[in-house]
């Protein structure tokens, strides 16, 4: 990182988020303790390996955050006026982040060490900096947020994973036998999809599987949970519905199967599938394992009886 002029023209920097409502007289005491600095493309400015005791404020260029690794795609995107580095200027400790600068750039730096000066000087500038860090939280938790819903979510089908059924028939089975309500399980299986694949290509068979999830779905009510299980193989739990009235959703399921002969799909007209099912209820006190084994014996039968069909 090479030094560069320190901006004496209040005008270019004023505007910036960091000095809104600071006072003239304050942000030239403040600009002081900056010093420019200039970065090349590729050059990393903050990384998790060297401590870190500068805030940066952005006066020109791009830097690109990357967590965990520079591997990963960035998860965010710093431009003019964006700061870098506020958590460890303030805390100490190094930084949790990448930041790699991917154009010429520009920056101030600050030295932690007029820290202290900062708050005596404007408490306008204290106000925007924890604005600051108030945005990098809420983003922080914005990353936890999606990263957790991808790791409950089966990234050819969009359906919903084994982790979330997990999850979801603790909260479900615990509601429904609280207000005395039943809940069951259809499992369901496509029909000869090994010889599908044979046929037709394995992309192919993952296009026919995105047609099958795609075309549940849209039949299932918001509380129902669409879980693909395994390779072929899909759970749907239905809250409040008891055997006698998940027979007739799951006869529906299956045939709205069995009615796509064809479908398009981004490699041409591919044949449509069949599913077999299995239907088992919840019974007191059941574990997961123990209503899967059940749907599950039930799939068996209905692959026994000949395919297409529901059984239970
Ligand atoms: P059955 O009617 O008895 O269920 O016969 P089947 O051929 O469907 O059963 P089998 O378990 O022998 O084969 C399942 C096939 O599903 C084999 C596997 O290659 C295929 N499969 C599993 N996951 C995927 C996937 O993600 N994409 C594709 N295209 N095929 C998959
Ligand atoms: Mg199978
Ligand atoms: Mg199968």
């Amino acid at each position: 990182m090479k030094n560069a002029q320190t901006p004496r023209d209040l005008q270019q920097i004023r505007h910036l988020r960091l000095f809104q409502n600071v006072a003239a007289n304050s942000i030239e005491q403040l600009l002081q303790e900056f010093r420019g600095c200039e970065l090349e493309p590729g050059e990393i400015l903050l990384s998790p390996f060297n401590r870190n005791q500068h805030l940066y404020l952005l006066l020109e260029g791009e830097l690109k955050v990357y967590l965990g690794s520079l591997d990963n795609q960035p998860v965010s995107t710093l431009l003019p006026g964006d700061c870098a580095g506020e958590i460890s200027f303030i805390d100490n400790e190094r930084p949790s982040a990448y930041v790699v600068a991917t154009q010429p750039t520009q920056v101030l730096r600050l030295h932690r060490e007029s820290l202290v000066k900062l708050f005596q000087q404007s408490p306008e500038m204290m106000q925007n900096l924890l604005e600051l860090l108030c945005d990098r939280v809420r983003q922080g938790n914005r990353i936890i947020l999606d990263s957790e819903q991808n790791a409950n979510v089966d990234t050819l089908t969009g359906c919903f994973n084994r982790r979330w059924l997990e999850h979801v028939y603790e909260r479900e089975s615990t509601r429904c036998a609280y207000n005395q309500q039943p809940l069951s399980m259809l499992m369901l299986d496509v029909d000869h999809f090994k010889a599908y694949n044979d046929h037709h290509g394995h992309l192919a068979g993952d296009y026919a599987l995105c047609l099958v999830a795609h075309t549940l779905r849209k039949q299932l009510r918001p509380k129902d949970s669409l879980v693909r299980f395994g390779g072929e193989e899909f759970v749907i739990l239905l809250p409040e519905i008891d055997a006698e009235e998940s027979r007739p959703i799951g006869e529906r399921l299956r045939s709205s199967l069995e009615e796509i002969t064809t479908f398009y799909s981004p490699v041409g007209i591919l044949p449509g599938v069949t599913v077999s099912i299995g239907l088992a209820q919840m019974q007191a006190k059941d574990s997961l394992e123990g209503l899967i084994s059940r749907a599950d014996a039930a799939l068996y039968k209905a692959k026994q009886q000949g395919r297409n069909r529901l059984v239970g």
